[in-house]
C-alpha cells in the first residue's frame, strides 16, 4: 500500500492554501460537463484529512444540476483547487484537484477514467 503523505496546494494567485493527507492512489479523470471543460484530475478526502490553511474569505462557489457539490474557486485568479459535498455515502468529502498540489509528478500517476458524464 501507499504511503499517506502530507501535500500542500491552493489556486494561482496563492491565496487560497490548503493540505491533505493523501496516498494519492486514486485519482480520477470525470469526464461530466464541468470537468471536461476544467481538465481537472480529482483525488478524495475526508474532512479530518483536509486542512484549509488560508483563501477561506476569497472563495467563490459554483453549483449546477442538482446542486451536490460546491465548486470553489479563487474569485481573485478563477482557480478551482478543490470542491466540497456530500458523498454517496452520507459522508462530508473535499474533491481535491490533483493539479493544484505542488511538486505532484502527474503523469506517473495512476489516472483512472470515470463516467460522471452518464449520471
Ligand atoms: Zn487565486
Amino acid at each position: 500500500m501507499a504511503e499517506t503523505k502530507t501535500h500542500e496546494g491552493g489556486c494561482h494567485c496563492g491565496r487560497v492554501r490548503y493540505r491533505i493527507e493523501s496516498s494519492l492512489t486514486q485519482v480520477i479523470e470525470c469526464n461530466c460537463s464541468i470537468c471536461a471543460k476544467r481538465g481537472t484530475l480529482w483525488t478524495f478526502v475526508k474532512p479530518a484529512q483536509f486542512t484549509m490553511l488560508k483563501g477561506d474569505d476569497t472563495l467563490a462557489d459554483y453549483q449546477f444540476g442538482k446542486k451536490v457539490i460546491h465548486h470553489l474557486f479563487c474569485e481573485s485568479c478563477g482557480i478551482g483547487s478543490f470542491s466540497r459535498g456530500v458523498a454517496p455515502n452520507g459522508e462530508d468529502t473535499y474533491a481535491i484537484n490533483v493539479r493544484c498540489l505542488d511538486g505532484v509528478d502527474i503523469p506517473a500517476l495512476k489516472i483512472r477514467p470515470f463516467d460522471g458524464k452518464s449520471l
